[in-house]
């Protein structure tokens, strides 16, 4: 293959990454904005973890020019819209996670790496009596792990 077509193949992917990435903005009831467009793209193409910080150091390499401030309103905004989910394993920072049905987390302190657990993986029993008036919202583990 020459390096033309695989430039073409790849380009195809970009845009219909793209297109996907602004369909499920708009399902979600974001403005497709060209900052939110970038950052979906990088978040969303792959089940993937990422920090604002991460997501922002991206950005820079691959020679986009926006601010922190911005990075952190469009994970926000994204949050909050549950495009993707805030993981706060980490009390220094938030983890947003492309993945959001329930699951469980195993968290590398070593490297600040999260990867994902398949919730039938692990089940939980004796879960202790609830506090009056409540019932469980969401059931998420994270295993801290580091290095050997
Ligand atoms: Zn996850």
């Amino acid at each position: 293959m020459s390096s033309f077509s695989l430039e073409c193949s790849n380009m195809d992917d970009v845009i219909q990454l793209k297109t996907k990435v602004e369909k499920r903005l708009k399902l979600y009831g974001l403005r497709p904005t060209k900052a939110r467009l970038r950052i979906g793209m990088m978040l969303l193409d792959h089940p993937k973890h990422l920090s604002a910080e991460q997501v922002y150091e991206r950005l820079l390499e691959k020679g986009h020019s926006i601010s922190k401030a911005t990075v952190y309103n469009t994970l926000n905004a994204f949050a909050e819209k549950g495009l993707v989910n805030q993981v706060a394993v980490d009390p220094s920072r938030m983890y947003y996670d492309s993945t959001t049905n329930a699951h469980h987390h195993f968290f590398n302190i070593d490297t600040g790496q999260l990867f994902d657990i398949p919730s039938d993986d692990l089940s939980v029993e004796n879960i202790p009596r609830l506090p009056e008036n409540t019932k469980i919202q969401d059931l998420e583990i994270v295993i801290k792990i580091k290095n050997k």
